[in-house]
């Protein structure tokens, strides 16, 4: 899972994206609208935590912007304290939802992970598939009840794909949601943390679908 913070305090664009990335998440920063508006429409995002008050174009206009050019990923925008008309605004302008500032880290990292649940048609806080449990809240995975340990990678990867159980994932889309702007994105190295996973999950858990993708859950 991959998200975009946009905010031009430095501070406070450095600590969520420390948060995102403790609890699992490829994070992209920018700092202004334009940075902003580049990165969403060449990258894919699972959601995006959107500053309205940015500098070079506000972020209000660059969600129109978005939705107007059918790009859907969640966005959740952080609005001044107090401000009503700027949570309306940003509702009415294609946000799935709003946090007023000042806020504590935690209730930014609850409200993304359920954006990008329901964004993925999950109902359950906790991921499910045959033996292996997925919990986003606490970023764990167990085999059977049994804690596994993974790399970030590893756990990207696993997370992208049980949020999107029983669906024929295609490689690139994968690539596309675990690594983070600027990072090495060799489809090889893909290849090895799908095995890693086998051997810590079972080997019949993750199914190639030859020159498609990768699948977990039902079998068709
Ligand atoms: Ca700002």
């Amino acid at each position: 899972m991959r998200v975009l913070v946009v905010e031009d305090e430095r501070r406070l664009a450095t600590e969520l994206a420390a948060a995102l990335r403790d609890a699992g998440y490829a994070v992209d920063c920018a700092e202004d609208g334009e940075r902003a508006d580049f990165l969403a429409q060449t990258e894919r995002y699972d959601a995006v935590v959107l500053d309205l008050g940015l500098p070079r174009i506000d972020g209000l206009t660059i969600l129109r912007r978005w939705r107007d050019a059918g790009l859907s990923m969640p966005v959740l925008v952080l609005t001044a304290r107090g401000t009503w008309h700027e949570k309306v605004q940003g509702i009415d302008g294609g946000a799935d939802d709003y946090v007023a500032k000042p806020f504590r880290i935690e209730e930014v990292l609850a409200r993304v992970r359920a954006l990008i649940r329901r964004s993925s048609g999950q109902a359950s806080p906790e991921l499910r598939c045959g033996e292996v449990t997925l919990d986003p809240r606490s970023a764990r995975v167990t085999l059977a009840g049994r804690p596994v340990k993974l790399t970030s990678h590893e756990y990207r990867l696993l997370s992208y794909l049980m949020h999107h159980r029983d669906r024929v994932v295609p490689r690139v889309e994968l690539s596309e949601h675990i690594y983070e702007h600027g990072s090495d994105r060799d489809s090889n190295t893909l290849e090895v943390f799908v095995a890693r996973l086998r051997r810590k999950l079972g080997n019949a858990f993750i199914e190639t679908v030859r020159g498609l993708g990768y699948r977990i859950g039902d079998r068709p």
